[in-house]
């Protein structure tokens, strides 16, 4: 074997093998810690009751790969083997899988964008886990928004 152990640490979720949440978030640095510490307030999101899935443009994968892509393969096993019951589904302004904030003529119409990008997504995510609850947000340089119709 050639392993060598480096250092113990204490787990106290290891036994457990549900968790309630999923989070779906791009994995730019900019905006990680931020959605997730958003979520704690806002949420009550907890350490160890929620799968973290950060991944580049999670929705544009959702969107456009579907069954083929990692974020629907992730959220698969969180529902299949975590028992996920909500997963809060993120996207975000100036994010490079969809060609930054250039590739649009405005504010307005890169909001719009995402707007429907997550529409798409949590209509996609309804179909495929009708009894998960998908809360979507848009994070904004310096704001959260819901999807709320
Ligand atoms: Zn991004």
């Amino acid at each position: 074997m050639s392993l060598l152990r480096l250092a113990g640490y204490d787990n106290p979720f290891f036994a457990r093998h549900t968790c309630r949440n999923a989070v779906v978030v791009c994995q730019d640095f900019r905006f990680v810690e931020q959605y997730l510490a958003f979520l704690k307030a806002r949420y009550c999101l907890e350490a160890g009751d929620y799968n973290l899935i950060a991944v580049p443009g999670p929705v544009k994968d959702l969107v456009l790969a579907k069954y083929s892509g990692i974020v629907h393969r992730a959220i698969n096993i969180s529902v299949a083997c975590h028992q996920v019951e909500n997963v809060f589904l993120s996207t975000h302004i100036d994010c490079a899988a969809e060609g930054g904030s250039a590739a649009f003529d405005s504010p307005e119409k890169e909001m719009d964008f995402c707007d429907k990008r997550l529409h798409e997504g949590r209509e996609i995510l309804h179909s495929m886990f009708p009894s998960v609850k998908v809360i979507c947000h848009l994070i904004g340089e310096s704001d959260f928004f819901v999807l709320h119709n």
